[in-house]
């Protein structure tokens, strides 16, 4: 058979070899053991955690190694493409502090080795396409989808391997003359690889699992569909060949298709990039107690758009992630809790190949440590940006009190086991509602212990005697004298120990106190909030008690 003949048939227009394409893309040049990766999202408009997780392990380790990390828009499936997903990807990313050295931007590219988008590719694939059937290793297959539907039913039921191989591979051997009357006819086609019936064994070098075996390759898998566009497989093989990629992060759901891959990279004559197939996300399924895999359906928190909407600080997703991805990332932590996390010595091989767990209790708890370890004119920061997008009007608010509102961020922070109340963004503002009179609102009841008439007396002497300029031990000195002249026990124990001889207790007491002026019986320190809230706001919430 004429291969070059059958090539200039199918790819008339392809003048530039393969050759041309090594030079317009040359190797980088970058220092020695820098790593070039990559996240290929496809723009479907919605990114999930999957896509932040591998893009933290490429980040990582490619700017660990002073290499370059970027962006690649996987856009070959045409049906699943949503105007504006860039953007989203993008913005996506940025929120969450991952910044790609190049790619593709909003509204274009950026770097040397683009186009960054898989659809604007469409020639480079065309000129590896046309050389591979030059070779004799692609050919046009003309088979319908209804065809390749009833050839899976009679494999399936003669108990075979489904799929375009061997004798089922109908157009393998058809010669020019035929194709060039199937091609005037105006038959649609596709280009598959031809595949080697074999039963060898292959094997590949995952950084993340070791070893993985497999075997090789005997399909003729389709690498250009009917449209001209590629499929994943042929994309992937070109694009992280011409655009240099050193390692290939991405999810354990490409494993069954190594096989293709491989074949590829041997028969264009490319090393292999390094694979790195990550673990699943998982999560503990509230019904069953079982780990699943994370639902797009079912699980709010596959998205990464739930993290901005809670408002889950991207450091502590980072902190999180980082927990999930290497086994000594908590150890690590605990030894040092002031380092930045890109300080952490990120390694391939400490990952976990068994699902990766996602624990949304674990979060808010690494959440929670994160923003007590943030000063709080950072937290201000962040916060309002985040507000700025998600509560407009608690963004109003922060910005006409920013100096209460640091204050009342330092609240309890300075103590030796500081406070941590504060989880995310969106329980923020929750959380110090109290401290505005905008946003104040009483949510808990008094404690039944406090009768009306104990309050009144309370909140009236209370009063007579407050002085905004009591240090914490005068004042409390004053809490404690007023609250046995009320009948309540000083001690605690002393009223578990004699309920019937005390109102209550000090406990009592101060909650009232507490809920009068937060709002809440779990709030922080009386005397330091009532300093944050200043005196005229103290008495004047107080005095509604009397
Ligand atoms: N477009 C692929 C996906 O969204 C990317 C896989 C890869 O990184 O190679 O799963």
């Amino acid at each position: 058979m004429d291969y070059i003949r059958l090539a200039d048939i199918l790819f008339p227009d392809v003048t530039a070899s393969p050759e041309d394409m090594e030079k317009m893309f040359p190797e980088r040049s970058l220092p020695e053991g820098a790593c070039v990766t990559r996240i290929g999202p496809s723009p479907t408009g919605f990114v999930h955690l999957g896509n932040l997780y591998n893009a933290l392990i490429g980040e990582r380790i490619a700017h660990q190694s002073g290499g370059v990390f970027y962006l690649r828009i996987e856009d070959t499936d045409n049906k699943r493409e949503v105007e504006g997903a860039v953007e989203t990807v993008i913005n996506a990313m940025n929120y969450f502090g991952v910044h790609f050295d190049e790619g593709a931007v909003s509204d274009g590219d950026n770097g040397n080795y683009g186009p960054y988008r898989q659809r604007q590719r469409k020639d480079i694939y065309h000129v590896f396409a046309k050389h591979l059937v030059q070779r004799g290793l692609a050919y046009p297959c003309f088979l319908t989808a209804e065809e390749i539907d009833a050839l899976r039913e009679q494999q399936t039921a003669a108990k075979e391997n489904p799929g375009i191989y061997g004798k089922y591979a109908k157009y393998r051997e058809t010669s020019i003359e035929e194709v060039q009357q199937l091609l005037d006819s105006g038959k649609e086609w596709v280009l598959r690889y031809r595949g080697t019936e074999t039963d060898e064994y292959i094997s590949v070098n995952d950084a993340i699992r070791g070893k993985v075996e497999m075997p090789r390759n005997n399909m003729d898998f389709v690498l250009l569909k009917s449209d001209g566009i590629p499929t994943y497989h042929f994309a992937h093989v070109v694009d992280d060949h011409l655009m240099r990629s050193t390692h290939v992060i991405r999810g354990e759901e490409w494993l069954s298709s190594l096989s293709m891959h491989v074949e590829l990279f041997n028969a264009l004559g490319w090393q292999q990039p390094i694979y790195c197939h990550t673990a699943t996300l998982m999560k503990i399924d509230e019904e069953t107690g079982g780990k699943r895999k994370l639902s797009k359906r079912k699980d709010p928190e596959l998205a990464l758009s739930y993290y901005q909407q809670e408002g889950i600080s991207p450091d502590a997703i980072w902190e999180f992630l980082l927990t999930i991805l290497n086994s000594n990332y908590e150890e690590w932590r605990l030894a040092d809790q002031e380092s930045d996390y890109r300080d952490f010595p990120y390694s391939l091989s400490k990952m976990s190949i068994s699902g990766a767990l996602v624990d949304l209790d674990k979060l808010r708890d690494i959440s929670k440590n994160v923003i007590g370890r943030m000063p709080a004119e950072t937290i201000y920061k962040e916060w309002l940006n985040w507000c700025d997008e998600y509560s407009k009007d608690f963004a109003e608010l922060i910005r006409k009190y920013p100096e209460r509102t640091v204050a009342a961020l330092n609240v309890g922070r300075m103590a030796a086991k500081p406070r941590k109340d504060l989880e995310t963004w969106k329980q923020a503002c929750d959380f110090m509602s109290f401290y505005y009179d905008e946003t104040f609102k009483i949510s808990d009841e008094m404690p039944a212990e406090c009768d009306e008439a104990s309050r009144k007396q309370f909140f009236a002497e209370y009063l007579a005697s407050y002085d905004h300029s009591d240090d914490s031990a005068a004042w409390f000195d004053k809490v404690k004298a007023l609250t046995e002249k009320l009948g309540f026990a000083v001690k605690p124990k002393d009223f578990k120990k004699n309920p019937d001889q005390f109102k209550g207790s000090i406990v009592h007491i101060t909650n009232m106190l507490r809920i009068a002026l937060t709002g809440h019986a779990n709030a922080p320190d009386i005397h330091e909030v009532s300093h944050v809230l200043g005196e005229d706001i103290v008495r004047a919430r107080l005095a509604k008690w009397c």
